[in-house]
């Protein structure tokens, strides 16, 4: 027997009008890439746009299942665009601008998008590439008539004065709650890129679970500052929880550095902001050598990679704002867990707290995990036993975008996350590494997360990465590579004293080495790759 409740398909649309009908009047507030100045605009007035969007794209014969490019920064249009697309049952196939110019005109092609929106900031970038887009028809500079480039691309116009050509008259397309909406290719941390193809279903549901309290906890009190891109897996669902809920939204444009995020976070009253930890090492550098305060802030989401001990400590201690370490991946739209205190640990304080801090967390519901060996046996969650990440659930990927006959699921349905992990009792997770970069020493396995953690206590380390290289007896055994604080130059012996007792000797790294720089992946990563590429030819003292 069926029940006898409404059909209410779960469509993308009804975030922005709900937003728009419930919270009009909520601001939206964008710095502008033109000249770093900000731009205000409303929820109700981003609908409007959107419909107009959704409209004009039908005039240029976009339609449903047709995929449709940004290369953007966070901004007010970016969103509407976004609305417009998946409006008319359309795919928004948000790219990653920090990737090599090779992988994105890859990306594209594969996805063969079909127009190509990009902010002034990556109109010299499209021109390098356009000759391998066979698959754009047309490119839109998201602008106005006044700041519109000179520029070669093919047909190109300013978002403005495309979008003055139509209006709201448009009625949001019917398509079913299973249609495709947004796509996103891993940045390929491991391999090649693979796209990822949400659901309006998956998306809606993502977002409803991610705005319950233990997770980012919003409601229409909340000002919110999505730092992380909406390239990087819909913003951690921060482009469609904040609407959902009626949460002001801070848009920052293409200035991610710690000195205009301070800015936006006093002058805006931000008091939720979310992103990568070398995002939050810019802006804590910035604060320490301005004596300044963060006074309207209460929380921040730090995921993509692991939160390190000392920044969690920094942000509650110093700055009395609550860090909520978050876990994910492209593949699980993104979010997975969340580190929020359950009531059996409501008594934590100090180190006992902070211990706990560094576990990624516990899953929303929606989210189901399990833990394997290699072989697929479940291995018990007692905290200690180290396993396979699996993970199941509606906002979770079966398969890839044109990759739809490889199987990615066990024989259960879950997927595996290729990260290695532990779950405690408790149920919360915590990630030792992925499996390409757990240092495997004697039989046992090293975590590189762990040992990055605690050297990035030490008071002279900016940055750490940790990486195996080969030894003749135990196969591989921890480097430890530094970036030190500015006029800095701590010692060997100094930082591995430092760790010692702080993780079990004979994890202690074999070696430390100093560098200018760490490289990072397009989302913001440690690249461990490039870094065992950086460190072949070296070989640790005898
Ligand atoms: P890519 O693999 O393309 O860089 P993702 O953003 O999907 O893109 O990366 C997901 C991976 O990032 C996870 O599988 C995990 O290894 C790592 N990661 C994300 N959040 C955390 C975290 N809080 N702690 C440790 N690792 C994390």
């Amino acid at each position: 027997m069926l029940g006898l409740m409404q059909d209410w398909p779960l469509l993308l649309h009804r975030i922005i009008d709900h937003a728009a009908i419930q919270h009009g009047g909520r601001e939206v507030v964008s710095r502008a890439v033109e000249d770093g100045g900000l731009r205000r605009t409303t929820y109700a007035r981003i609908r409007e746009r959107a419909l107009a969007c959704a409209k004009r794209l039908t005039r240029e014969g976009v339609k449903a299942g047709d995929r449709v490019a940004t290369l953007a920064w966070n901004t007010e249009r970016h969103l509407e665009l976004w609305y417009g697309v998946s409006g008319v049952g359309a795919i928004t196939h948000t790219v990653n601008p920090r990737l090599f110019p090779e992988q994105i005109a890859w990306i594209i092609d594969h996805a063969q998008d079909r127009m190509l929106f990009l902010d002034l900031t990556f109109v010299p970038l499209a021109e390098r590439i356009a000759a391998r887009l066979p698959s754009i028809e047309r490119y839109v500079v998201l602008t106005d008539t006044a700041h519109m480039p000179e520029t070669s691309l093919k047909g190109a116009v300013a978002f403005e004065e495309w979008l003055a050509e139509s209006d709201a008259d448009f009625v949001w397309a019917a398509v079913d709650e299973n249609a495709a909406a947004g796509l996103c290719y891993t940045s390929g941390t491991t391999g090649g890129p693979k796209g990822v193809l949400y659901s309006h279903r998956s998306n809606v549901l993502h977002a409803l679970a991610c705005a319950t309290p233990d997770f980012l906890g919003l409601s229409s009190r909340d000002t919110v500052l999505p730092v992380v891109p909406l390239f990087h897996a819909n913003s951690w669902s921060l482009a469609y929880s904040a609407p959902m809920t009626g949460a002001k939204l801070v848009m920052p444009g293409a200035k991610l550095d710690g000195p205009s995020l301070l800015e936006l976070l006093e002058s805006e009253g931000v008091t939720l902001t979310a992103a990568v930890p070398t995002v939050w090492l810019g802006l804590l550098q910035h604060l320490e050598t301005k004596g300044a305060s963060l006074s309207t802030l209460k929380r921040v989401v730090i995921g993509g990679s692991a939160c390190p001990r000392a920044m969690t400590e920094a942000f509650e201690t110093k700055y009395g704002v609550t860090v909520s370490h978050a876990w994910g991946m492209t593949e699980m739209s993104p979010i997975g867990s969340f580190c929020s205190i359950k009531p059996a640990y409501a008594h934590l304080e100090g180190d006992a707290l902070y211990d706990l801090k560094v576990k990624q967390g516990h899953p929303p519901f929606t989210v189901e995990f399990r833990l394997t060996d290699d072989a697929g046996v479940d291995q018990p969650w007692d905290g200690a036993t180290q396993g396979r990440l699996k993970v199941r659930g509606p906002s979770v990927a079966s398969a890839y975008f044109r990759r739809e006959d490889e199987p990615i699921l066990d024989d259960r349905g879950f997927f595996d996350t290729g990260d290695v992990g532990t779950i405690d009792p408790g149920g919360y997770l915590q990630i030792t590494d992925r499996s390409k970069d757990v240092i495997k020493s004697g039989g046992e396995w090293i975590s590189s997360i762990e040992l990055e953690n605690v050297a990035v206590g030490h008071p002279d380390v900016l940055e750490a990465a940790v990486i195996g290289v080969p030894h003749p007896k135990w196969d591989e055994r921890p480097l430890l590579v530094i970036v030190p604080k500015p006029g800095r130059t701590p010692a060997r012996e100094a930082v591995l004293a430092f760790m010692s007792g702080k993780v079990a000797k004979w994890q202690i790294p074999d070696d430390m080495v100093l560098v200018e720089a760490i490289p990072h992946t397009a989302t913001g990563k440690i690249q461990k790759t490039a870094l065992r590429e950086m460190f072949r030819d070296y070989r640790l003292p005898a």
